[in-house]
């Protein structure tokens, strides 16, 4: 056995100050009375790194050496520990699609250890599909490649566009394969096997508190409480009820931020049940998610719920605001005072609408907010809708739109941003007539053009990462190639910069992805 190089520093404050299970045996049940269950990674039979991201590395205190090394590989798919690691699968329920569906819990998620790094920051270590843990009830444990890189590559993705998520460290083929049901429609196969190691400063979710709520364990749900805001929110300061009070609302704007965020992306999570929604505000759980092409505020990427669209693009604000009343419910009794918990929900909406509108008027290139900026910012969506305009490529080209226009046709500076002929002739008198009052209106706000599509470049990304081409990236490496991979791992560490030589990959949606599974059809059985 090689000797670990690595020089990680670990302060498992979860599994040393929250109650564990005290059954040591990994076979499914309900864990009551703990946080936690000690669970070892199950060794896979041949570990082999197929990316890793190099500045999370460097962000954990992993040296490139330390990833050349063999362990590595072992270590981040389950086959050994680095001294200091203690594993753990955390316990946790959730509202599922809106129905209370009691313990869920780490099922296919074992926390490593919490490092600490050289700037003293905490960063925990979790493996994503490394073998049962007592939370797997009826499912194996494991993740496949095809969500697996989609995990990985998301993860940095928007880690890189700016919005709040957790990392990814590494990407480990198992070498054994994952029988998936792709579809639920009775055609199980056999797929790759993969390991991703996710990374954060904190995995707790709204549903490790309202598991512990719906147990009336009360005791463990105020130790929790106080955990989570001494370990994630240390910033906090007064009496015991005023950090909970302070605590609850900065959950609320973070929450509102994150959702803030997806809105300015065009990023449609696909699963936000409370058991996939993180306590410090991050994104967390990269499922059945999609990226906006044509601007659909109905559009939601998860077939699962493709017949009450709850997830939708555009129902993502209510929804993480009907998830924090979940939260808030569930931290009732723990809570002096109901008052603190309705100021924290009254904050969401003050924190979402005053920074939806400010994001919306920055991806106009608006510096002012009157009636007339707030009403062509309401045309340029229904026209987006009704022309089917392509979100991305729309702003981007917004942005490139110079001082002058030219006497006709100024639409044409607007590019290849339209997927239907019928539908954008019949918009293109009125979108014609828009876009000269947007040019009128962004002109008197006094910014010259390099300022104003400076700007506006800054919060209208050029790359986000399509269905699509995360598809053909897992296609190729499925088939054994995993440069794509790669390629895309550089290509979105840039995302609002201009890449002529990767042009392709911001492309609208060709027709093919259109019905094709992987990339406008994804379920929960990733
Ligand atoms: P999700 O909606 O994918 O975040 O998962 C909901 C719950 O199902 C969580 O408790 C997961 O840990 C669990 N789960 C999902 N897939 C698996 C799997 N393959 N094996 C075990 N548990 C799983
Ligand atoms: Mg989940």
């Amino acid at each position: 056995m090689t000797t670990p190089r690595h020089t990680l520093t670990f302060d498992n404050r979860f599994v040393n100050e929250l109650p564990g299970d005290p059954d040591q045996e990994n076979r499914r049940r309900q864990v009551l009375g703990a946080a936690w269950s000690p669970v070892m990674p199950t060794p896979v039979a041949r570990p082999a790194v197929l990316a890793h991201a190099r500045d999370v590395a460097e962000l954990v205190g992993l040296s490139d050496a330390d990833v050349q090394d063999p362990r590595f590989a072992e270590v981040f798919g389950g086959n050994a520990l680095y001294p200091g690691m203690q594993p753990y699968a955390a316990c946790y329920g959730g509202h599922q699609f809106g129905n209370w569906a009691g313990q869920l819990g780490d099922g296919r998620a074992i926390t490593l250890g919490e490092v600490r790094n050289a700037r003293g920051e905490r960063w925990e270590l979790q493996l994503k599909g490394a073998g049962p843990t007592p939370y797997s009830r009826t499912a194996d444990g494991r993740a496949v490649l095809r969500s697996s890189i989609r995990e990985f590559l998301c993860s940095e993705a928007m880690h890189h566009l700016g919005v709040p998520t957790t990392r990814a460290l590494s990407l480990v083929t198992t070498g054994e394969s994952v029988v998936r049901d792709m579809f639920y429609n009775g055609n199980a196969a056999p797929e790759p096997g993969a390991i991703v190691c996710r990374v954060a400063p904190s995995f707790i979710r709204f549903g490790n508190f309202e598991i512990l709520a719906a147990r009336n364990d009360l005791a463990l749900l105020a130790q929790l409480v106080d955990f989570t805001i001494a370990r994630d929110f240390p910033h906090l300061e007064g009496s015991s009820d005023e950090k909970r009070a302070a605590w609850f609302a900065e959950v609320c704007a973070r929450t509102a931020r994150m959702i803030v965020h997806w809105m300015r992306v065009g990023f449609v999570h696909g699963v936000m049940n409370t058991d996939n929604m993180s306590i410090i505000g991050v994104t967390i759980d990269y499922g059945p998610y999609g990226w906006v092409d044509n601007f659909d505020p109905h559009w939601t990427p998860n077939t699962t719920d493709a017949q009450m669209r709850r997830y939708r693009f555009g129902q993502q604000p209510a929804i993480a605001q009907w998830n924090l009343l979940r939260l808030a419910e569930a931290l009732v009794p723990v809570f002096a005072n109901e008052d603190a918990l309705q100021a924290g929900i009254d904050r969401y909406s003050t924190v979402y609408i005053a920074e939806y509108e400010a994001m919306h008027a920055a991806k106009f290139g608006f510096t002012e907010r009157g009636a007339a900026e707030q009403q062509l910012i309401r045309e340029g969506f229904t026209l987006l809708h009704d022309a089917e305009m392509d979100f991305t490529r729309f702003f981007r080209a917004l942005g490139e739109i110079p001082d002058t226009l030219p006497d006709t046709n100024a639409v044409a500076l607007l590019g290849n941003v339209f997927y239907d002929e019928a539908r954008r002739t019949a918009q293109a008198e009125a979108l014609e007539a828009w876009l000269r009052r947007w040019h009128e209106r962004a002109l008197v706000q006094g910014r010259p053009f390099s300022e104003r599509r400076a700007a506006m470049h800054a919060v209208n990304p050029w790359f986000v990462l399509r269905n699509y081409v995360a598809q053909q990236a897992i296609d190729a490496a499925t088939a054994g190639d995993p440069s794509l991979v790669h390629t895309l791992l550089d290509v979105l560490r840039n995302p609002y910069t201009e890449q002529p030589a990767f042009a392709h990959f911001t492309e609208r949606r060709p027709e093919w992805a259109r019905h094709k599974a992987g990339c406008s059809m994804l379920s929960c059985s990733s």
